[in-house]
């Protein structure tokens, strides 16, 4: 009896919860409504990883015009040859010109064949959303680190679902979907991460800024900000990067 009592209850409030949720929805647009802009059309890339039609390309494999290094204002100094880009230790990191806040980006990566260290010392890059938000690049092939620091890991944060690195050398790719914070509605940022098409950081609430050995924190800043490329002195690899600019939600 008194389990069929509870049973009753968990349906009442369950069918409350469906109808509050149904209720409670704002709705700017009928349902079909005519009137509702239809989306922009974007041609998409004829291969995967290509970029479609409304992407701004930040590195076509021929020149660093997009970036400056983070060492002053100087030019990038990171050496471009055979269509990619890869870092000059003492150079400094990279930055791009121009700045974003939600975006969709796309970036290929290979770390060093040749490479002495092991752990962290090893293929060692990182793209930073924001400047601010890295996306650890790593040899995690046969390379053991911590697991919050290894490849497509939100550094010192999250591990990625699962380890999906090829080998040192081969091309490797990253799919983020980046949603800035909002310092006004104290929403923190969310990240979505592909590693060579798989689903590694799933929607991902970020806890703060990249720290080493240290929990993360946020400290206010704009809504768009430079993305980063991390010189951490290893000759990592980097091709094809093209990023989008998403609306923000309404
Ligand atoms: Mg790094």
């Amino acid at each position: 009896m008194k389990a069929k009592a509870l049973m009753l209850g968990t349906c009442v409030v369950l069918l409350a919860a469906v109808i509050g949720y149904s209720t409670t929805q704002k709705h700017h647009w009928a349902v079909h409504d005519k009137n509702r802009p239809l989306p922009a059309v974007v041609t998409p890339g004829e291969r995967a990883g290509q970029a479609p039609s409304d992407a701004i390309i930040l590195f076509n494999g021929s020149d660093l015009s997009q970036w400056v290094s983070t060492k002053g204002n100087e030019p990038a100094q990171w050496k471009v040859e055979n269509g990619y880009m890869e870092v000059v230790k003492k150079s400094g990191s990279l930055r791009t010109k121009q700045s974003f806040g939600d975006c969709q980006l796309h970036i290929e990566w290979a770390t060093p064949t040749q490479t002495t260290g092991s752990g962290q010392k090893h293929g060692n890059s990182g793209v930073y959303l924001m400047g601010k938000y890295e996306v650890q690049v790593l040899d995690s092939y046969n390379n053991t680190t911590y697991a919050d620091g290894q490849a497509a890991a939100i550094y010192g944060q999250n591990p990625p679902m699962v380890n999906a690195c090829r080998p040192p050398g081969q091309w490797q790719s990253y799919d983020i979907i980046f949603r800035r914070p909002d310092f006004n509605s104290l929403t923190p940022a969310t990240i979505t991460v592909f590693h060579n098409g798989v689903l590694v950081q799933d929607h991902w609430v970020i806890e703060g800024t990249t720290e080493h050995k240290k929990r993360a924190e946020y400290s206010a800043h704009e809504y768009k900000l430079p993305l980063i490329l991390q010189n951490h002195g290893d000759p990592v690899r980097y091709r094809n990067i093209w990023i989008r600019e998403l609306p923000e939600p309404e």
